[in-house]
């Protein structure tokens, strides 16, 4: 069984914040910021490409859940929803997973800074493989 499965079965515990027929967030052990929340569902899934509608479907509702509870109860400004998929995107647990950060003035939370030195040609070619 994975770590996770071990955490929605109740044999490891967690920092439980929310649970329901579907899903459950939990405080993630590394704090990017504070309140930092994993939302999982209790079904296996490896990643965002095996996940199942319905289920994804539970795990959204429960990360904006979790969003709004994090702007309410710990004066959060916002959120970043992350989902880490495959090695190379940083994954190390291989249960699906959505990251929700809570965003503060002056936190030290970054992400990436974007390429903005894409040509025409290059969105063209992309948008024939991608369409
Ligand atoms: P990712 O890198 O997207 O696969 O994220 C996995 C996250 O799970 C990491 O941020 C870890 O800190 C977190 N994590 C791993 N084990 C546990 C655990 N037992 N309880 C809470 N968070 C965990
Ligand atoms: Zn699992």
């Amino acid at each position: 069984m994975c770590i996770f499965c071990e955490i929605a079965s109740g044999n490891i515990s967690c920092y439980k914040v929310y649970e329901d027929d579907y899903t459950i967030a939990f405080l993630d052990l590394s704090q990017a910021t504070p309140g930092h929340t994993l939302v999982i569902p209790k079904k296996h899934f490896d990643n965002i490409l095996e996940v199942d509608e319905e289920s994804l479907n539970h795990v959204m509702a429960t990360v904006k859940l979790i969003s709004n509870k994090l702007i309410e109860k710990l004066g959060a400004k916002g959120v970043n929803i992350l989902n880490n998929c495959g090695e190379i995107a940083g994954q190390s647990v291989m249960h699906f997973h959505v990251h929700v950060i809570p965003r503060y003035e002056n936190d030290k939370f970054a992400i990436a800074t974007p390429i903005n030195n894409t040509s025409e040609n290059e969105f063209n070619n992309l948008l024939q493989k991608l369409k």
